[in-house]
């Protein structure tokens, strides 16, 4: 029999989780051939999240817990969830039942048809703001054409992968992820299945505008050194054009004597100027920040609690285990 672990990050989702288990549990206990585990993974909740969890797998035993010492973030969950995972298979799932469960059984037998990785991919953005559809969208255009990685608009993180996906997705151990686009990265062959966006219908929403705006920047700087370039390509056509600026004003000059006045110009190109070097030190700041951070290896999460017993944790020297009968 195969085995199935259905990685779920958690953060504040204690009006869910319950909900999340019941359903998900009702879809998968009528699959065969599978025997299906949780890996439920508490992001730092600052409410009875990992209570409910607790229970939860007090009352079913393939229910597993890991339990953050602080909120991490989605990827951080997403990754520790695969790091302790050690089935055959894997799915990744939100908590909030935004991925319908009843999409396993189709995305299972797309793995059986002989891909490496089953993934949802959302067809309309129904129930999602107007603005953050916009700006979603005007994402996924400039990311595509600045990175070679291409991004798959309305892919969501909702997945199932291989053993062998899943290893290759782990060998990538940059402390800032960007899933989406590490999945992409590591290639295999990945089938599509459509879906029509689901309301949250219990809980809120852990994105706020500021938070998904970060994450876009993470995805492109996580992928593409393009501004690098264009900031290169900027400065030698802004040369060019102050070359011959200085040619034509030399032979100016030469042939009609000084000119004096000139204010305005000065003024605007000095501006101009001013605000692209700030701009071009901003992206290079950007880069600089993102190799900062890299190089201190640091952890990507802390476990404070799990009931996992060991498997190929890094973190397992800050993790307390829990012995519960
Ligand atoms: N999540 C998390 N840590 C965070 C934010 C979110 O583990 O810091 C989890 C959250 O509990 C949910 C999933 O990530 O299971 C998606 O979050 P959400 O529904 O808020 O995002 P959206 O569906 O609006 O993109
Ligand atoms: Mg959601």
């Amino acid at each position: 029999m195969k085995t199935v672990d259905l990685i779920v990050p958690c953060y504040n989702e204690e009006e869910v989780i319950e909900t999340f288990y019941r359903e998900t549990d009702g879809v998968v206990s009528q699959i065969d051939g599978y025997r299906f585990y949780y890996i439920l993974i508490d992001d730092g909740s600052k409410d009875k999240t990992f209570i409910k969890l607790k229970e939860l797998s007090r009352v079913h035993p393939e229910v597993k817990y890991i339990s953050f010492s602080r909120n991490f973030g989605k990827e951080a969950a997403i990754y520790a969830g695969l790091r302790h995972s050690t089935s055959d298979y894997v799915i990744v799932m939100d908590a909030d039942l935004q991925h319908p469960p009843a999409m396993i059984p189709s995305m299972l037998a797309g793995i059986e048809e002989g891909y490496d990785c089953v993934a949802a991919m959302r067809v309309d953005r129904k129930g999602e703001s107007k603005i953050r559809s916009f700006f979603s969208t005007q994402f996924y255009k400039l990311s595509n054409w600045m990175s070679d990685v291409k991004m798959a608009k309305g892919a969501v993180d909702f997945r199932v992968m291989t053993r062998q996906m899943v290893n290759s997705v782990l060998e990538l151990s940059e402390v800032q992820r960007f899933s989406k686009g590490l999945f992409m990265w590591v290639g295999y062959n990945t089938k599509w299945i459509p879906y029509e966006n689901v309301e949250r219908t219990l809980g809120t929403t852990k994105w706020s505008f500021w938070g998904l705006f970060k994450y876009a920047i993470d995805g492109i700087t996580s992928f593409s050194v393009t501004p690098l370039r264009m900031v290169s390509a900027l400065g030698f056509f802004i040369c060019m054009v102050a070359f011959i600026y200085i040619i034509v004003t030399l032979i100016k000059t030469l042939i009609f004597g000084i000119d004096v006045p000139g204010y305005a110009t000065l003024l605007c190109a000095v501006l101009f100027l001013g605000g692209l070097i700030e701009f071009s030190l901003g992206i290079l700041g950007e880069y600089i920040s993102r190799i900062y951070i890299e190089t201190k290896h640091r952890p990507i999460y802390i476990v404070r609690q799990t009931n996992i017993a060991s498997g190929s944790d890094t973190n397992i020297s800050s993790q307390k285990e829990e012995q519960e009968a």
